[in-house]
């Protein structure tokens, strides 16, 4: 059983996965009853999580199976709930490539005006090209856009999209997977081919394997940053409970009011 799930969960896309888990819920929820895990998203406790991965990156004990969540999700749920105003005040929020486990939790938010979007999905309410989009200048309070920059080729261009569209003092949320063996950021313009892309920077559709200078490229962009490693507030069982990333820091980035 375990490794029939391993196995679904490596080749099938997340979104078919989002919309297969609909109807595998019931079985799987009985399966995995328990009190070892909790996610703090959708407020169930589990068993264990379901693994989760590409690759040699599957990993056991990752995925919420009520709400799909993930590490990360867990972690910037409990962030933005402790260390912001995104769950009280009247914000303004873009949400760039919107995480499935929060779409619906951020649509039913009533101080917030939410717009999404995405180049592709369907599911968005703007379709628009995270290099070019179609906002106004100093429009929203706030940003999310998480796991979408190591796909763009001209980063910079798009860490400066994001800040034109933030009013001054405005927040974003941009986090990338990171490398943290890596001081600086890799990327070589003649990696080009899905397997080399896969091989050097662990995804076929990744254009760089960002290092431990990620914050410094944001800063060249423009944005003040805060490296907060939030996560190491959580005692080492809390941590285990959620089941986080022990190394994630979460860069809280701000546009300067000047
Ligand atoms: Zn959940």
């Amino acid at each position: 059983m375990k490794q029939a799930i391993k196995l679904l969960l490596k080749f099938i896309p997340r979104p078919l996965l989002i919309r297969l888990s609909l109807a595998a819920r019931k079985p799987l929820h009985l399966i995995y009853k328990g009190n070892n895990t909790e996610c703090p998203v959708c407020g169930k406790t589990s068993r264990k999580f379901l693994p989760y991965g590409y690759g040699n990156a599957n990993k056991d004990n990752r995925l919420c199976p009520y709400c799909l969540s993930l590490e990360r999700h867990r972690l910037l749920w409990l962030f933005l709930k402790e260390k912001t105003s995104f769950f009280n005040d009247d914000l303004k929020v873009l949400h760039i490539a919107p995480e499935q486990p929060f779409i619906n939790k951020f649509k039913k938010l009533s101080n917030i005006d939410y717009i999404t979007a995405d180049l592709y999905s369907p599911v968005v309410d703007v379709k628009t090209d995270i290099r070019d989009m179609v906002f106004n200048d100093n429009e929203f309070d706030f940003v999310i856009c998480n796991h979408v920059l190591e796909h763009i080729d001209d980063e910079q261009k798009a860490m400066k999209e994001i800040l034109r569209v933030m009013k001054p003092g405005g927040k974003a949320i941009l986090q990338v997977p990171i490398d943290y063996s890596l001081d600086t950021t890799f990327e070589d313009p003649k990696i080009t081919s899905k397997k080399d892309r896969e091989k050097y920077y662990g995804q076929y559709d990744h254009v760089r394997l960002y290092g431990k200078d990620y914050p410094q490229r944001l800063r060249k962009a423009g944005f003040e940053v805060t490296e907060d490693d939030f996560v190491n507030s959580f005692s080492p069982e809390e941590q285990e409970r959620y089941r986080f990333d022990k190394n994630e820091i979460i860069y809280f980035c701000k546009k300067p009011i000047n």
